[in-house]
Protein backbone atom coordinates (compact mmCIF):
# COMPACT_ATOMS: atom_id res chain seq x y z
CA UNK A 1 0.00 0.00 0.00
CA UNK A 2 1.87 3.27 -0.82
CA UNK A 3 1.74 6.55 1.11
CA UNK A 4 -0.26 8.91 -0.62
CA UNK A 5 -2.71 12.38 0.31
CA UNK A 6 -5.74 10.05 -0.25
CA UNK A 7 -6.13 6.02 0.67
CA UNK A 8 -8.95 4.16 -1.12
CA UNK A 9 -7.87 0.05 -0.45
CA UNK A 10 -10.19 -2.38 -0.49
CA UNK A 11 -10.11 -5.87 0.37
CA UNK A 12 -6.25 -5.96 2.13
CA UNK A 13 -4.99 -8.96 4.53
CA UNK A 14 -2.90 -7.42 7.33
CA UNK A 15 -1.43 -9.33 9.58
CA UNK A 16 0.37 -8.66 13.26
CA UNK A 17 2.33 -11.30 15.48
CA UNK A 18 2.47 -9.41 18.30
CA UNK A 19 -1.06 -9.60 18.88
CA UNK A 20 -1.50 -12.88 16.74
CA UNK A 21 -4.15 -11.51 14.81
CA UNK A 22 -4.68 -11.93 10.50
CA UNK A 23 -7.01 -8.86 9.79
CA UNK A 24 -9.11 -8.83 6.81
CA UNK A 25 -10.23 -5.40 5.99
CA UNK A 26 -12.87 -4.88 3.43
CA UNK A 27 -12.02 -0.95 2.84
CA UNK A 28 -9.01 1.04 3.83
CA UNK A 29 -9.45 4.95 3.38
CA UNK A 30 -6.69 7.61 4.70
CA UNK A 31 -5.29 10.50 4.57
CA UNK A 32 -1.75 12.01 5.77
CA UNK A 33 -0.90 8.96 7.53
CA UNK A 34 -4.51 8.30 9.67
CA UNK A 35 -6.36 5.69 8.15
CA UNK A 36 -9.97 4.36 8.27
CA UNK A 37 -10.86 0.34 8.31
CA UNK A 38 -14.54 0.09 7.11
CA UNK A 39 -16.16 -3.00 7.35
CA UNK A 40 -18.78 -3.93 5.52
CA UNK A 41 -21.91 -5.58 7.10
CA UNK A 42 -25.31 -7.30 4.82
CA UNK A 43 -27.53 -6.68 7.25
CA UNK A 44 -29.05 -2.74 8.86
CA UNK A 45 -27.97 -0.78 10.98
CA UNK A 46 -29.20 -1.47 14.84
CA UNK A 47 -30.73 1.01 16.77
CA UNK A 48 -28.96 0.93 19.64
CA UNK A 49 -26.99 3.59 21.66
CA UNK A 50 -24.33 2.27 20.65
CA UNK A 51 -24.21 3.17 17.29
CA UNK A 52 -23.46 -1.20 16.46
CA UNK A 53 -23.48 -4.42 18.53
CA UNK A 54 -20.50 -4.89 20.89
CA UNK A 55 -18.93 -8.01 18.76
CA UNK A 56 -19.21 -5.84 15.45
CA UNK A 57 -17.37 -2.83 17.00
CA UNK A 58 -14.70 -5.28 18.44
CA UNK A 59 -13.74 -6.69 14.94
CA UNK A 60 -13.26 -3.00 13.70
CA UNK A 61 -11.50 -2.03 16.65
CA UNK A 62 -9.55 -5.50 16.33
CA UNK A 63 -8.32 -4.21 12.36
CA UNK A 64 -7.34 -0.43 13.59
CA UNK A 65 -5.10 -2.35 16.15
CA UNK A 66 -3.61 -4.03 13.36
CA UNK A 67 -3.17 -1.05 11.35
CA UNK A 68 -1.46 0.80 14.23
CA UNK A 69 0.99 -2.16 14.65
CA UNK A 70 2.06 -0.91 10.95
CA UNK A 71 2.00 2.60 11.97
CA UNK A 72 -0.95 3.96 10.87
CA UNK A 73 -2.61 6.17 13.48
CA UNK A 74 -6.28 5.05 13.40
CA UNK A 75 -8.26 6.95 15.70
CA UNK A 76 -11.81 5.51 14.90
CA UNK A 77 -13.21 2.63 12.29
CA UNK A 78 -16.44 2.67 10.11
CA UNK A 79 -19.00 -0.05 9.67
CA UNK A 80 -21.02 0.23 6.56
CA UNK A 81 -24.13 -1.33 6.74
CA UNK A 82 -25.19 -2.11 2.91
CA UNK A 83 -29.31 -3.17 4.13
CA UNK A 84 -29.80 0.26 5.16
CA UNK A 85 -27.01 2.15 3.55
CA UNK A 86 -25.62 3.77 6.82
CA UNK A 87 -22.20 4.47 7.83
CA UNK A 88 -21.42 4.02 11.70
CA UNK A 89 -18.19 5.77 13.20
CA UNK A 90 -16.69 3.19 15.51
CA UNK A 91 -14.54 5.54 18.24
CA UNK A 92 -11.50 3.66 19.12
CA UNK A 93 -11.45 4.65 23.14
CA UNK A 94 -9.71 3.07 25.66
CA UNK A 95 -12.90 1.04 27.03
CA UNK A 96 -13.04 -0.75 23.59
CA UNK A 97 -9.72 -1.16 23.07
CA UNK A 98 -9.12 -2.88 25.97
CA UNK A 99 -12.16 -4.98 25.13
CA UNK A 100 -10.84 -6.00 22.44
CA UNK A 101 -7.39 -6.96 23.81
CA UNK A 102 -9.22 -9.04 25.69
CA UNK A 103 -11.11 -10.66 23.28
CA UNK A 104 -7.69 -11.64 21.55
CA UNK A 105 -6.46 -13.21 24.45
CA UNK A 106 -9.72 -15.45 24.57
CA UNK A 107 -9.80 -16.66 21.01
CA UNK A 108 -6.55 -17.07 21.41
CA UNK A 109 -6.54 -19.22 24.55
CA UNK A 110 -9.68 -21.30 22.20
CA UNK A 111 -7.25 -21.51 19.20
CA UNK A 112 -4.52 -23.37 21.50
CA UNK A 113 -6.78 -25.68 22.78
CA UNK A 114 -7.23 -26.98 19.33
CA UNK A 115 -10.89 -27.95 20.15
CA UNK A 116 -13.47 -26.16 17.90
CA UNK A 117 -15.70 -25.01 20.71
CA UNK A 118 -19.68 -26.19 20.12
CA UNK A 119 -22.06 -24.04 17.88
CA UNK A 120 -24.98 -22.05 19.75
CA UNK A 121 -27.87 -23.61 20.40
CA UNK A 122 -31.15 -22.08 18.50
CA UNK A 123 -29.54 -18.64 18.52
CA UNK A 124 -31.53 -16.05 17.28
CA UNK A 125 -27.40 -14.57 16.77
CA UNK A 126 -26.61 -17.41 14.33
CA UNK A 127 -29.08 -16.72 11.19
CA UNK A 128 -27.25 -12.90 11.29
CA UNK A 129 -23.94 -14.51 11.99
CA UNK A 130 -21.43 -14.49 8.32
CA UNK A 131 -20.16 -17.46 9.85
CA UNK A 132 -23.23 -19.58 9.74
CA UNK A 133 -22.45 -21.50 6.44
CA UNK A 134 -19.26 -22.44 7.69
CA UNK A 135 -19.98 -23.00 11.67
CA UNK A 136 -23.62 -24.98 10.53
CA UNK A 137 -25.05 -24.62 14.09
CA UNK A 138 -28.71 -26.16 13.55
CA UNK A 139 -27.12 -29.04 11.51
CA UNK A 140 -24.86 -30.01 13.60
CA UNK A 141 -27.21 -29.61 16.83
CA UNK A 142 -29.91 -31.61 14.89
CA UNK A 143 -27.60 -34.46 13.45
CA UNK A 144 -26.26 -34.83 17.57
CA UNK A 145 -29.80 -34.59 19.35
CA UNK A 146 -32.51 -35.07 16.15
CA UNK A 147 -33.91 -32.52 18.05
CA UNK A 148 -34.94 -29.00 16.70
CA UNK A 149 -35.40 -29.27 12.95
CA UNK A 150 -32.50 -26.75 10.96
CA UNK A 151 -33.76 -23.05 10.32
CA UNK A 152 -32.46 -22.26 6.53
CA UNK A 153 -29.41 -21.18 7.52
CA UNK A 154 -26.58 -22.51 5.06
CA UNK A 155 -28.16 -21.79 1.63
CA UNK A 156 -27.25 -18.34 1.15
CA UNK A 157 -28.02 -17.27 -2.52
CA UNK A 158 -25.05 -18.52 -4.90
CA UNK A 159 -23.97 -15.18 -5.80
CA UNK A 160 -20.97 -16.13 -7.91
CA UNK A 161 -20.98 -18.62 -10.33
CA UNK A 162 -17.77 -20.42 -12.54
CA UNK A 163 -16.62 -18.75 -15.55
CA UNK A 164 -15.98 -21.79 -18.67
CA UNK A 165 -13.40 -20.34 -21.30
CA UNK A 166 -12.32 -23.29 -23.95
CA UNK A 167 -11.89 -21.01 -27.05
CA UNK A 168 -8.30 -21.96 -28.46
CA UNK A 169 -5.59 -19.24 -27.37
CA UNK A 170 -8.05 -17.20 -25.69
CA UNK A 171 -6.79 -14.81 -23.41
CA UNK A 172 -7.80 -14.61 -19.82
CA UNK A 173 -7.19 -10.76 -18.14
CA UNK A 174 -8.18 -8.30 -15.27
CA UNK A 175 -9.56 -5.06 -16.12
CA UNK A 176 -9.74 -3.20 -13.03
CA UNK A 177 -12.66 -5.35 -11.03
CA UNK A 178 -13.71 -7.34 -14.17
CA UNK A 179 -12.34 -10.66 -15.85
CA UNK A 180 -12.34 -10.07 -19.45
CA UNK A 181 -12.08 -12.42 -22.07
CA UNK A 182 -10.24 -12.02 -25.48
CA UNK A 183 -9.61 -13.71 -28.72
CA UNK A 184 -6.42 -12.06 -31.27
CA UNK A 185 -7.47 -9.21 -28.29
CA UNK A 186 -11.22 -8.51 -29.50
CA UNK A 187 -12.91 -8.39 -26.18
CA UNK A 188 -15.54 -11.69 -26.26
CA UNK A 189 -16.87 -12.00 -23.17
CA UNK A 190 -16.56 -10.07 -19.11
CA UNK A 191 -17.35 -10.85 -15.93
CA UNK A 192 -17.18 -9.02 -12.89
CA UNK A 193 -14.50 -10.31 -10.00
CA UNK A 194 -16.92 -10.29 -7.18
CA UNK A 195 -19.48 -12.57 -9.29
CA UNK A 196 -16.96 -15.40 -10.40
CA UNK A 197 -16.74 -18.65 -8.24
CA UNK A 198 -13.80 -19.55 -10.15
CA UNK A 199 -12.16 -20.13 -13.62
CA UNK A 200 -12.69 -23.27 -15.73
CA UNK A 201 -10.18 -23.24 -18.43
CA UNK A 202 -10.21 -26.18 -21.31
CA UNK A 203 -7.46 -26.42 -23.43
CA UNK A 204 -4.85 -24.03 -24.44
CA UNK A 205 -6.04 -20.37 -22.76
CA UNK A 206 -3.38 -18.03 -21.65
CA UNK A 207 -4.31 -16.16 -18.23
CA UNK A 208 -2.15 -13.29 -17.42
CA UNK A 209 -0.11 -12.99 -14.17
CA UNK A 210 -1.67 -9.93 -12.58
CA UNK A 211 -5.28 -11.74 -13.33
CA UNK A 212 -3.94 -15.04 -11.56
CA UNK A 213 -2.50 -12.97 -8.78
CA UNK A 214 -5.66 -11.27 -8.16
CA UNK A 215 -7.44 -14.56 -8.02
CA UNK A 216 -5.07 -16.46 -5.85
CA UNK A 217 -5.78 -13.29 -4.02
CA UNK A 218 -9.42 -13.67 -3.66
CA UNK A 219 -8.92 -17.09 -3.24
CA UNK A 220 -10.86 -18.03 -6.47
CA UNK A 221 -9.86 -20.99 -7.85
CA UNK A 222 -8.37 -21.47 -11.31
CA UNK A 223 -9.27 -25.12 -12.85
CA UNK A 224 -7.38 -26.56 -15.95
CA UNK A 225 -8.38 -29.37 -18.43
CA UNK A 226 -7.45 -30.75 -21.13
CA UNK A 227 -9.21 -29.53 -24.71
CA UNK A 228 -11.22 -33.08 -24.12
CA UNK A 229 -12.30 -32.11 -20.80
CA UNK A 230 -9.61 -34.17 -18.57
CA UNK A 231 -9.37 -32.41 -15.23
CA UNK A 232 -6.03 -31.99 -14.70
CA UNK A 233 -5.64 -29.54 -11.84
CA UNK A 234 -6.58 -26.34 -10.03
CA UNK A 235 -4.52 -23.08 -8.90
CA UNK A 236 -5.34 -21.96 -5.25
CA UNK A 237 -3.31 -19.14 -3.27
CA UNK A 238 -2.10 -19.99 -0.47
CA UNK A 239 -4.05 -23.17 0.25
CA UNK A 240 -6.52 -23.21 3.51
CA UNK A 241 -5.12 -22.11 6.68
CA UNK A 242 -7.26 -24.73 8.54
CA UNK A 243 -4.63 -27.39 9.32
CA UNK A 244 -6.70 -29.30 12.08
CA UNK A 245 -9.29 -30.99 9.38
CA UNK A 246 -6.45 -32.03 6.97
CA UNK A 247 -4.57 -33.71 10.54
CA UNK A 248 -8.16 -35.17 11.27
CA UNK A 249 -8.29 -36.19 7.20
CA UNK A 250 -4.60 -38.02 7.19
CA UNK A 251 -5.09 -39.49 10.69
CA UNK A 252 -8.74 -40.71 10.04
CA UNK A 253 -7.21 -42.16 6.46
CA UNK A 254 -4.17 -44.35 8.16
CA UNK A 255 -7.33 -45.96 10.44
CA UNK A 256 -8.75 -48.83 8.54
CA UNK A 257 -11.66 -48.74 10.45
CA UNK A 258 -12.24 -45.89 9.94
CA UNK A 259 -11.97 -45.86 6.31
CA UNK A 260 -14.17 -48.61 6.01
CA UNK A 261 -17.14 -46.96 7.89
CA UNK A 262 -16.78 -44.22 5.31
CA UNK A 263 -16.55 -46.50 2.46
CA UNK A 264 -19.43 -48.16 2.94
CA UNK A 265 -22.03 -45.30 3.81
CA UNK A 266 -20.52 -43.95 0.71
CA UNK A 267 -21.19 -47.05 -1.61
CA UNK A 268 -24.47 -47.95 0.11
CA UNK A 269 -25.69 -44.02 -0.76
CA UNK A 270 -24.38 -44.07 -3.98
CA UNK A 271 -26.50 -47.64 -5.22
CA UNK A 272 -29.39 -46.13 -3.33
CA UNK A 273 -29.36 -43.11 -5.75
CA UNK A 274 -28.64 -44.96 -8.75
CA UNK A 275 -31.88 -47.00 -7.72
CA UNK A 276 -33.75 -43.85 -7.73
CA UNK A 277 -32.80 -42.61 -10.31
CA UNK A 278 -33.83 -46.02 -12.39
CA UNK A 279 -36.82 -45.75 -10.68
CA UNK A 280 -37.48 -41.93 -11.50
CA UNK A 281 -36.18 -41.78 -14.98
CA UNK A 282 -37.40 -45.57 -16.53
CA UNK A 283 -39.15 -44.43 -20.04
CA UNK A 284 -41.72 -47.14 -20.83
CA UNK A 285 -43.62 -48.72 -18.30
CA UNK A 286 -42.09 -48.85 -14.88
CA UNK A 287 -39.11 -50.14 -13.43
CA UNK A 288 -39.35 -53.49 -13.32
CA UNK A 289 -39.46 -54.63 -9.59
CA UNK A 290 -36.98 -57.45 -9.67
CA UNK A 291 -34.43 -55.19 -10.81
CA UNK A 292 -35.12 -52.84 -8.09
CA UNK A 293 -34.70 -56.05 -5.72
CA UNK A 294 -30.91 -56.74 -7.24
CA UNK A 295 -30.15 -53.34 -6.08
CA UNK A 296 -31.83 -53.56 -2.17
CA UNK A 297 -29.63 -56.90 -1.92
CA UNK A 298 -26.50 -54.88 -3.53
CA UNK A 299 -27.08 -52.08 -0.38
CA UNK A 300 -27.45 -55.12 2.40
CA UNK A 301 -24.61 -56.69 0.81
CA UNK A 302 -22.80 -53.11 0.97
CA UNK A 303 -23.30 -53.01 4.47
CA UNK A 304 -22.68 -56.70 5.58
CA UNK A 305 -19.09 -56.40 3.61
CA UNK A 306 -16.11 -56.27 6.35
CA UNK A 307 -13.35 -55.49 3.50
CA UNK A 308 -12.38 -51.96 1.11
CA UNK A 309 -11.92 -55.23 -1.59
CA UNK A 310 -14.97 -56.81 -1.06
CA UNK A 311 -16.55 -53.52 -1.17
CA UNK A 312 -15.04 -52.59 -4.36
CA UNK A 313 -16.79 -56.11 -5.57
CA UNK A 314 -20.56 -55.27 -4.46
CA UNK A 315 -19.91 -51.62 -5.98
CA UNK A 316 -18.73 -52.91 -8.91
CA UNK A 317 -21.54 -55.52 -9.75
CA UNK A 318 -23.61 -52.84 -8.98
CA UNK A 319 -22.56 -50.47 -10.63
CA UNK A 320 -22.90 -53.25 -13.96
CA UNK A 321 -26.33 -53.94 -13.22
CA UNK A 322 -26.89 -49.80 -13.10
CA UNK A 323 -25.55 -49.09 -16.79
CA UNK A 324 -26.87 -52.67 -18.27
CA UNK A 325 -30.17 -50.74 -17.52
CA UNK A 326 -29.35 -47.45 -18.44
CA UNK A 327 -30.24 -47.13 -21.54
CA UNK A 328 -34.15 -47.61 -20.19
CA UNK A 329 -33.67 -43.88 -19.13
CA UNK A 330 -32.49 -42.71 -22.62
CA UNK A 331 -35.23 -41.15 -25.07
CA UNK A 332 -34.92 -42.98 -28.53
CA UNK A 333 -36.69 -40.85 -30.24
CA UNK A 334 -37.10 -37.09 -31.26
CA UNK A 335 -40.40 -35.98 -33.03
CA UNK A 336 -40.81 -39.68 -34.35
CA UNK A 337 -37.37 -39.29 -35.28
CA UNK A 338 -34.82 -42.21 -34.20
CA UNK A 339 -31.60 -41.18 -32.06
CA UNK A 340 -28.71 -43.04 -32.25
CA UNK A 341 -27.91 -42.67 -28.41
CA UNK A 342 -27.25 -46.43 -28.10
CA UNK A 343 -25.83 -47.41 -24.69
CA UNK A 344 -24.96 -51.25 -24.12
CA UNK A 345 -21.97 -50.63 -21.35
CA UNK A 346 -19.16 -48.46 -19.81
CA UNK A 347 -16.64 -47.89 -21.96
CA UNK A 348 -13.89 -45.58 -19.98
CA UNK A 349 -10.99 -45.08 -21.97
CA UNK A 350 -11.77 -44.36 -24.54
CA UNK A 351 -15.35 -43.91 -24.38
CA UNK A 352 -15.96 -45.44 -27.52
CA UNK A 353 -20.00 -44.07 -28.50
CA UNK A 354 -21.77 -40.77 -27.51
CA UNK A 355 -23.46 -41.81 -24.75
CA UNK A 356 -20.10 -42.84 -22.83
CA UNK A 357 -18.29 -39.37 -23.57
CA UNK A 358 -20.70 -37.75 -22.21
CA UNK A 359 -20.34 -39.56 -19.19
CA UNK A 360 -16.95 -39.43 -19.17
CA UNK A 361 -16.75 -35.88 -19.10
CA UNK A 362 -19.68 -35.16 -17.24
CA UNK A 363 -17.94 -36.62 -14.19
CA UNK A 364 -14.42 -34.84 -15.00
CA UNK A 365 -17.16 -32.08 -14.11
CA UNK A 366 -18.29 -33.27 -11.27
CA UNK A 367 -14.59 -34.56 -9.78
CA UNK A 368 -13.22 -30.76 -10.60
CA UNK A 369 -16.57 -28.95 -8.62
CA UNK A 370 -15.33 -31.85 -5.46
CA UNK A 371 -11.97 -31.23 -5.86
CA UNK A 372 -12.53 -26.97 -5.35
CA UNK A 373 -15.34 -27.58 -2.83
CA UNK A 374 -13.07 -29.75 -0.44
CA UNK A 375 -10.05 -27.85 -1.26
CA UNK A 376 -12.02 -24.60 -0.25
CA UNK A 377 -13.42 -25.92 2.97
CA UNK A 378 -9.86 -27.58 4.11
CA UNK A 379 -9.69 -30.61 2.78
CA UNK A 380 -6.52 -32.17 1.23
CA UNK A 381 -8.70 -33.62 -1.78
CA UNK A 382 -5.77 -36.52 -2.86
CA UNK A 383 -6.04 -38.50 0.39
CA UNK A 384 -9.33 -40.26 0.43
CA UNK A 385 -10.48 -43.02 2.55
CA UNK A 386 -12.09 -45.70 -0.48
CA UNK A 387 -10.10 -44.29 -3.32
CA UNK A 388 -6.67 -45.33 -2.44
CA UNK A 389 -3.72 -42.52 -3.00
CA UNK A 390 -1.86 -42.62 -6.26
CA UNK A 391 -0.03 -40.27 -8.43
CA UNK A 392 -2.16 -37.69 -9.18
CA UNK A 393 -5.41 -39.19 -8.35
CA UNK A 394 -7.62 -36.64 -6.21
CA UNK A 395 -8.73 -39.83 -4.19
CA UNK A 396 -11.08 -37.39 -1.28
CA UNK A 397 -13.04 -36.08 -4.71
CA UNK A 398 -13.27 -39.63 -5.92
CA UNK A 399 -14.53 -40.34 -2.52
CA UNK A 400 -17.18 -38.05 -2.31
CA UNK A 401 -18.68 -37.64 -5.60
CA UNK A 402 -19.71 -41.51 -5.61
CA UNK A 403 -23.29 -40.74 -4.23
CA UNK A 404 -23.70 -37.66 -6.53
CA UNK A 405 -22.50 -39.78 -9.64
CA UNK A 406 -25.92 -40.56 -10.21
CA UNK A 407 -27.80 -37.42 -9.18
CA UNK A 408 -25.56 -35.15 -11.02
CA UNK A 409 -23.31 -36.29 -13.75
CA UNK A 410 -26.09 -38.95 -15.31
CA UNK A 411 -28.89 -36.67 -14.44
CA UNK A 412 -26.91 -34.47 -16.89
CA UNK A 413 -26.53 -36.53 -19.79
CA UNK A 414 -30.26 -38.10 -19.53
CA UNK A 415 -31.25 -34.35 -19.40
CA UNK A 416 -28.87 -33.06 -22.18
CA UNK A 417 -30.40 -36.32 -24.20
CA UNK A 418 -33.41 -36.57 -23.56
CA UNK A 419 -34.42 -32.44 -24.07
CA UNK A 420 -32.88 -32.47 -27.11
CA UNK A 421 -29.77 -30.29 -26.25
CA UNK A 422 -27.35 -32.28 -27.68
CA UNK A 423 -27.41 -34.21 -31.30
CA UNK A 424 -25.28 -37.05 -32.53
CA UNK A 425 -24.03 -34.62 -34.39
CA UNK A 426 -22.16 -32.58 -31.70
CA UNK A 427 -19.77 -35.76 -31.51
CA UNK A 428 -16.82 -35.91 -33.12
CA UNK A 429 -14.84 -39.77 -33.42
CA UNK A 430 -11.48 -40.41 -34.22
CA UNK A 431 -9.63 -43.44 -33.64
CA UNK A 432 -12.48 -45.23 -31.79
CA UNK A 433 -12.48 -42.04 -29.62
CA UNK A 434 -15.57 -40.29 -29.22
CA UNK A 435 -15.69 -36.92 -28.08
CA UNK A 436 -17.59 -33.68 -28.07
CA UNK A 437 -17.14 -31.15 -30.09
CA UNK A 438 -16.35 -27.37 -28.85
CA UNK A 439 -20.32 -26.05 -29.31
CA UNK A 440 -21.76 -29.50 -27.96
CA UNK A 441 -19.18 -29.03 -25.04
CA UNK A 442 -20.43 -25.42 -24.33
CA UNK A 443 -24.14 -26.53 -24.10
CA UNK A 444 -23.49 -29.69 -22.26
CA UNK A 445 -21.34 -27.57 -19.39
CA UNK A 446 -24.46 -25.17 -19.31
CA UNK A 447 -26.94 -28.40 -18.35
CA UNK A 448 -24.10 -29.28 -16.08
CA UNK A 449 -24.44 -25.91 -14.33
CA UNK A 450 -28.04 -25.50 -14.28
CA UNK A 451 -27.86 -29.35 -12.45
CA UNK A 452 -25.66 -28.26 -10.17
CA UNK A 453 -28.28 -25.00 -9.29
CA UNK A 454 -31.10 -27.48 -9.35
CA UNK A 455 -32.67 -27.43 -5.62
CA UNK A 456 -33.98 -30.09 -3.23
CA UNK A 457 -35.17 -30.71 -0.70
CA UNK A 458 -32.63 -31.92 2.00
CA UNK A 459 -33.98 -35.93 3.28
CA UNK A 460 -32.36 -34.82 6.76
CA UNK A 461 -32.76 -30.84 6.97
CA UNK A 462 -36.12 -30.22 5.61
CA UNK A 463 -35.03 -27.09 3.62
CA UNK A 464 -34.40 -26.55 -0.16
CA UNK A 465 -30.46 -26.09 -1.28
CA UNK A 466 -29.44 -26.44 -4.72
CA UNK A 467 -26.26 -29.02 -5.36
CA UNK A 468 -24.06 -26.71 -5.39
CA UNK A 469 -24.47 -25.60 -2.63
CA UNK A 470 -24.91 -28.97 -0.67
CA UNK A 471 -21.27 -30.44 -1.89
CA UNK A 472 -19.99 -27.27 0.14
CA UNK A 473 -22.85 -28.48 3.09
CA UNK A 474 -21.57 -32.46 2.98
CA UNK A 475 -18.12 -31.70 2.62
CA UNK A 476 -18.56 -28.96 6.16
CA UNK A 477 -20.28 -32.05 7.51
CA UNK A 478 -17.61 -34.04 6.44
CA UNK A 479 -15.34 -32.08 8.61
CA UNK A 480 -17.27 -32.36 11.60
CA UNK A 481 -17.67 -35.78 11.85
CA UNK A 482 -13.48 -36.47 11.21
CA UNK A 483 -13.16 -33.39 14.14
CA UNK A 484 -15.25 -35.74 16.62
CA UNK A 485 -18.67 -33.71 16.62
CA UNK A 486 -20.48 -36.07 14.96
CA UNK A 487 -21.09 -39.93 15.07
CA UNK A 488 -21.29 -40.59 11.89
CA UNK A 489 -20.93 -38.63 8.07
CA UNK A 490 -24.33 -38.04 6.92
CA UNK A 491 -24.45 -39.00 3.51
CA UNK A 492 -26.95 -37.64 0.74
CA UNK A 493 -29.70 -40.04 -0.30
CA UNK A 494 -32.30 -38.66 -2.52
CA UNK A 495 -35.65 -39.97 -1.81
S1 LIG B 1 -23.30 -19.31 13.51
FE1 LIG B 1 -21.75 -20.31 14.77
S2 LIG B 1 -20.18 -18.71 15.05
FE2 LIG B 1 -22.04 -17.67 14.35
S3 LIG B 1 -23.13 -17.09 16.22
FE3 LIG B 1 -23.95 -19.09 15.65
S4 LIG B 1 -22.70 -20.58 16.77
FE4 LIG B 1 -21.58 -18.61 16.82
Amino acid sequence: MSESDRLHVRSITLSSNRLGLIAKVDLIEGKDGEVVPVDYKRGKRPHVQAGAYEPERVQVCAQGLVLEEHGYTCPHGVLYFAGSKERVTVSFDEDLRRLTRNAIDGVRLIAAGGQIPQPLADSPKCPRCSLVGICLPDEVNFLKRQETPPRTLAIARDEAMPIYVQARGAKVAKKGEVLEVSIDDAKTATARLDEVSQLVLMGNVYVTTPCLHELMQREIPVTWHSFGGWFMGHTIGTGHKNVEVRTAQYKASFDSATCMRIARGLVVAKIQNCRTLLRRNWKVGDAPEVLLDEFKRDIDQARRVGTLSELLGVEGNSAARYFRSFSNMISRTDGGEELPFDFDKRYRRPPADPVNALLSFSYSLLVRSWTVTLSSVGFDPYRGFYHQPRYGRPALALDLMEPFRPLIADSSVIQAINNGELKPTDFISSAGSVALDADGRKRFIATFERRLSHEVTHPLFGYKVSYRRLLELQARLLTRYLLGELQEYPNFVTR
